[in-house]
């Protein structure tokens, strides 16, 4: 049967990836044909405009979107991105492998995500609180805690969930802190949330380590990207006494194969706002930096970093998918036939954010908050029990890693859509 959906909301080279990754799966597992469109395509798509009054007086129009991929298994659950380059294709992409890792790792939500077309840089403070307030207020019949529920992603933060928090809360008239995760401690916030989805990822790295029999203190780790995650992830690593020779940012790399001082990096950052002129470690561009020789490669940026071109000059022993989508399925093809690079997949490297973002989510509901301890000690339950599924589900059939997650979290939603019948 040929797709049902065609259509110019499609047309996008991440969506056309995603969905090529679903297919794959989808064929692998057998699945019906009367399901997977339902499957595959996002339930709803809302895209607005955004009027906001910039600093010197003109009024600016932005476009902003949400996808909701499914809510078959719950209200859905996704970040919001601000970033130049964001389309609406990008982030059904996006949601769509929200709906895999949600179903993946066990959490009673479909995928979710949203975006707006905005460089945030080159907002003020101002203006980026009214953009974002704005955003909240045109998402408003769609959003809800029952509903579809917001999380930070590239270019947002704690501020900006809080911001959007009180416009949700100001307009149903209480207080609802359940509306967005991601949020500061004092505002409902989650111990844990912010290092979770880098907390996360190193504890995979580690745990994989351990199964190749490469002692985590001789580890080095390239990074790219030194946002919530790159940085986390950073952090985490240096924890385990691994050694991080490479992080980046949009500005460019920076190496150093003695081993970055992270803390020192983390600083200027804070101060710099760019890793550019950090003393300490020579600079390298980002694609020197996926290049580089290390046991583990982290790419914790931006989609289709890892491609046709560089994948067969990688470095790596274990490529650990901290963003989402960094890996063409040409790429994919060709890490594959060379059998010597084990990989991390997206939807299980990064689910630390989620899971976590659920715990504040529960949090907020039940207004009982748990210590950090508690966090990440079930944070690391959750991970453990998802990574044994994925690498029995690969061993069972012979997949791959990425086809392993994949088909296990897509056959969950297939299964809950089929049961529950045609609306969902
Ligand atoms: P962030 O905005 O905090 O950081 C992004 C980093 O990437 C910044 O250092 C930025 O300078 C860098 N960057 C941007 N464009 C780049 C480019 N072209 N080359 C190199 N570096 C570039 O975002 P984040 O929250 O850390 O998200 C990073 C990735 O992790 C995204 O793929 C996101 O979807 C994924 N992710 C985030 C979370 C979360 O909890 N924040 C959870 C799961 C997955």
């Amino acid at each position: 049967m040929a797709n049902s959906v065609v259509s110019e909301l499609n047309n996008s080279e991440v969506f056309r990836m995603a969905c090529r990754q679903f297919d794959q799966a989808a064929d692998a597992i057998n699945l019906p044909e009367a399901i997977r469109d339902r499957t595959k395509y996002p339930r709803r798509r809302q895209a607005v405009s955004l009027p906001i009054r910039r600093d010197d007086g003109r009024i600016h129009v932005f476009e902003g979107y949400r996808v909701q991929h499914s809510l078959s298994t719950g209200p859905s659950k996704g970040g919001i991105r601000f970033h130049e380059s964001v389309t609406i294709g990008e982030v059904a992409a996006l949601a769509m492998w929200m709906s895999w890792k949600c179903s993946l790792v066990g959490l009673p939500y479909g995928g979710a995500k949203g975006g707006i077309v905005v460089n945030p840089r080159t907002l003020s403070l101002r203006e980026l609180e009214s953009l974002s307030r704005r955003y909240m207020q045109e998402m408003i019949n769609i959003l809800g805690p029952q509903v579809d529920i917001a999380a930070p992603d590239v270019g947002t933060n704690e501020q900006v969930m809080a911001w959007m928090m009180d416009t949700y809360s100001n307009h149903v008239g209480h207080v609802e802190p359940a509306i967005v995760t991601g949020k500061p401690l004092s505002l409902g916030g989650s111990q844990g949330r912010r290092e979770a989805t880098g907390v996360g990822v190193a504890y995979l790295i580690k745990k994989y380590l351990a199964d190749m029999k490469i002692p985590i203190t001789q580890a080095t780790v390239a990074i790219q990207g030194f946002g919530n995650v790159g940085s986390e992830t950073a952090v985490a690593m240096v924890g385990y006494g691994a050694k991080v020779i490479a992080v980046s940012d949009y500005t460019g790399a920076v190496y150093n194969p003695a081993g970055i001082d992270i803390p020192k990096a983390l600083a200027y950052v804070q101060y710099n706002k760019v890793l550019t002129d950090f003393e300490g470690a020579e600079p390298i561009t980002n694609e020197q930096l996926l290049e580089l020789p290390c046991t583990v490669l982290v790419p914790a940026a931006l989609e289709r970093v890892v491609n046709a071109d560089n994948a067969p000059k990688l470095k790596c022993r274990l490529l650990a998918e901290a963003a989402n989508g960094p890996t063409t399925n040409e790429a994919d093809k060709v890490i594959e036939a060379r059998g010597d690079i084990e990989l991390i997949p997206d939807v299980l490297c990064n689910s630390g954010g989620v899971i976590v973002s659920y715990f504040e989510w529960l949090q907020n509901l039940q207004q009982y908050y748990w210590d950090r301890d508690e966090v990440i000690t079930k944070l690391f339950t959750i991970l453990d029990r998802a990574k044994a599924a994925v690498d029995a589900q690969k061993e069972k059939f012979q997949f791959n890693r990425r086809l392993a997650a994949l088909t296990l979290g897509i056959s969950r939603v297939a299964e809950a859509k089929q049961k529950r019948g045609l609306f969902p």
